[in-house]
């Protein structure tokens, strides 16, 4: 007996359905309770990364070898973050983005081996999974959300199964596409580069002024290592960084609220001196308030008024 399909159920391969398991652990997941509010809601975020693999292994994969699981696993980091951003809203992610960080600094001074740079991970999953994930946060900031989702979109289309695999390199050019020069090199020292920093801010003054505002003057220092070596180099900074004010003290592992005064800054020198003109009720200042650079210390990055 033969069996045939009606015509109309013919589906190109490129246009069928994903078809996948979506891994999903008991005490994890199941047996969590999302409903307390104080911590963030892992279960959310966890199932949000399995299914990001329906794309991110399911229909992009490299070829195995070095850096593959950049388009496994970072991707998947990347998905779990910006739909958990989109849920539960930007500083939602700080305390997250802190233990990823705090992760990687663990694992990677645990480690023998010397660190690669994420196109070429082997083996380090501090790599791939914490470091990978907070790169491309760190990238989505800077380039825009829409020019990430084109780039990804781009390699779910071209590259996607049963298409050619995409090795790293053709993930790294297809976020380069359409990017200014400063944002490329920022890509290729995410991608390319073991660069690590150990920055911190702090209150030098602050002086009331007229319209329920204060004139803050901040003291902030950018230690920038390039790593690839192995060696410590040390680099002049050319970094945008945030600085956040709250207008009460930021508590370790809760999200902090909507930040009264929110502002990109460029910094091109170690030691920099800022002056803004913030809301009389500002009390914490926080340089890099989503914690997506990999800073060895991120204790010293937020200074609280007197
Ligand atoms: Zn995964």
């Amino acid at each position: 007996m033969s069996l045939h399909w009606p015509k109309s159920r013919i589906i190109p391969v490129r246009q069928r359905p994903i078809r996948g398991v979506i891994f999903s652990q008991e005490r994890a997941n199941f047996r969590s309770n999302p409903g307390n509010s104080s911590g963030f809601n892992f279960a959310y975020a966890t199932t949000a990364h399995e299914t990001a693999h329906q794309w991110w292994a399911g229909r992009v994969a490299a070829p195995a070898g070095p850096g593959d699981a950049l388009l496994t696993e970072s991707l998947a980091k990347y998905t779990e973050a910006v739909v958990t951003e989109k849920r539960f809203g930007k500083m939602y992610l700080r305390p997250y983005h802190v233990k990823d960080s705090q992760l990687y600094f663990a694992y990677r001074s645990a480690a023998s081996e010397k660190e690669l740079p994420l196109w070429q991970t082997v083996n380090q999953p501090f790599v791939y999974y914490q470091k990978g994930g907070l790169a491309l946060f760190r990238l989505k900031e800077a380039l825009g959300e829409a020019h990430m989702t084109r780039a990804l979109h781009e390699l779910v289309e071209r590259y996607g199964y049963p298409a050619r695999k995409p090795g790293p390199p053709t993930v790294v050019d297809a976020l380069k596409r359409g990017a200014n020069a400063a944002q490329i090199r920022l890509i290729d020292e995410l991608f390319k580069k073991v660069i690590v920093f150990d920055n911190d801010i702090k209150i030098l003054s602050s002086k009331p002024l007229s319209n329920n505002r204060q004139l803050l003057v901040l003291e902030i220092n950018v230690r920038k290592t390039d790593e690839t070596s192995g060696k410590p180099v040390p680099v002049t900074p050319d970094d945008d960084i945030d600085i956040a004010v709250f207008d009460r003290e930021i508590v370790p592992d809760t999200a902090p609220p909507d930040p009264v005064y929110l502002q990109r800054h460029h910094f091109s020198k170690r030691r920099s001196v800022v002056t803004m003109a913030v809301p009389r009720t500002a009390m914490t200042v926080v340089l890099d308030p989503l914690s997506t650079m990999p800073d060895i210390n991120y204790h010293d990055n937020s200074a609280t008024l007197k």
